[in-house]
């Protein structure tokens, strides 16, 4: 994604991607035989998120989410599946610490090409209320993270 210079079409484009990521969700739906599953809810805003991933050994190799909210919880939970899919557990943790940094309003991290469609989220950092809504995706997987496989690789 060209990232252009002018900041008001940059932030039309964003916002242009976070709807378009509220109206189309990827990965979206249940996953049978997960072998991890957490639901989360953001009381503030009324966000619910539920993460299952399948994994193989420490392959994420399948993540899907469901849920309802505001569009910045529910596209940052579609932004996140397309980023962790294919990743390593140690990968989708180095991943969930670039996030904290850009939703802590790293100007770094708002630029860093890994995070995808997720720079999108990058103005969120400047209300707290927003970064919990933008948050919830991540924090369940983070949790979701730490079931282990149990026992099935
Ligand atoms: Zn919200």
């Amino acid at each position: 994604m060209p990232a252009p210079s002018d900041p008001a079409a940059l932030g039309a484009l964003y916002q242009e991607l976070i709807l378009d990521h509220y109206r189309r969700p990827r990965n979206k739906g249940e996953l049978a035989d997960a072998d991890a599953h957490v639901a989360l809810k953001n009381p503030l805003c009324g966000d619910e998120i539920e993460v299952r991933l399948r994994r193989d050994g420490d392959t994420v190799t399948d993540v899907k989410f469901t849920g309802r909210g505001c569009s910045i919880s529910q596209s940052s939970a579609s932004m996140m599946t397309e980023l962790v899919r294919g990743k390593t557990v140690p990968e989708a943790q180095a991943l969930l610490r670039r996030v904290a940094e850009l939703l802590g309003g790293s100007a770094d991290a708002a630029t860093d090409p890994r995070l995808g469609d997720l720079r999108a989220l990058s103005g969120v950092a400047r209300f707290p209320m927003r970064v919990k809504c933008a948050a919830l995706a991540w924090r369940a997987l983070e949790e979701s993270l730490r079931e282990e496989g149990r026992g099935k690789r």
